[in-house]
């Protein structure tokens, strides 16, 4: 299973903090959200989050003055949140110990990046790291949770990812769907093969290809699927 990454998003703009929230989320990450500055500083403290995602602009206490309130207590990563490219604050931010910062309006994919960034630098992810499993000119990246075609991310629902990283660990192989509700679903009995067949069919969709013309998806009838690389030859 893949190391979880806890994140903690201090924001009291909703849009903002669901959308942050859901675009983690499905990139595997455990997310809780604090809408004000001392509810996040309490939840650093009990909870003790991978990183923290620190917007400036709070209502209760300023971002710039929590920053050093949680670093008392803590050498958790802090990313700041902030609403325009401002010199002074960004500087004051880092100074006053927050690691990294994102400029409103951001992606999921930047947050994404500057969070696998931060805990590269605390040496947080050190531990066991999985190899990027190759096949042809598919990568997939567990710890990181990251799938690539011809170096380009795919944009992968959690369950889309896991299935795909559980194929690719047995590339080659002919996966049942019984075994991907097992492994995926964690439902050994009772689970419909429809789920599988849906998710597989996204997945294909999202790799640039179909069931009738499969490249890396290859369904057996009645058995089940395997992943393999079109450019080995065959
Ligand atoms: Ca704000």
């Amino acid at each position: 299973m893949p190391v979880v990454t806890s994140i903690l998003v201090v924001e009291d703009d909703d849009a903002i903090r669901i959308a942050v929230q859901r675009g983690l989320r499905e990139r595997g990450h455990a997310v809780a959200v604090a809408p004000g500055g001392l509810a996040g500083l309490e939840h650093v403290l009990r909870e003790k989050p991978d990183v923290v995602l620190l917007d400036l602009g709070l209502p209760d206490v300023d971002g710039l003055t929590l920053i050093p309130m949680i670093r008392a207590a803590s050498d958790v990563p802090i990313i700041v949140i902030t609403a325009q490219d401002d010199d002074p604050t960004m500087v004051k931010a880092l100074d006053s110990g927050a690691d990294d910062y994102v400029v409103k309006p951001f992606g999921t994919e930047q947050v994404a990046a500057r969070i696998r960034a931060v805990l590269r630098r605390h040496g947080r992810d050190a531990t066991a790291p999985a190899p990027v499993l190759r096949v042809g000119e598919l990568t997939v990246d567990e710890r990181t949770r990251v799938a690539t075609l011809r170096g380009e991310p795919l944009e992968l629902a959690r369950k889309e990812f896991d299935v795909l990283h559980l194929l690719a660990s047995r590339a080659g192989e002919v996966v049942s769907k019984r075994e991907l509700l097992a492994e995926v679903w964690q439902q050994a009995y009772g689970g419909s093969d429809r789920t599988v067949d849906v998710h597989l069919s996204w997945l294909r969709r999202k790799l640039g290809e179909s069931a009738a013309e499969p490249r890396y998806l290859v369904s057996v009838r009645g058995v089940g699927v395997r992943l393999v690389d079109p450019t080995d030859g065959a």
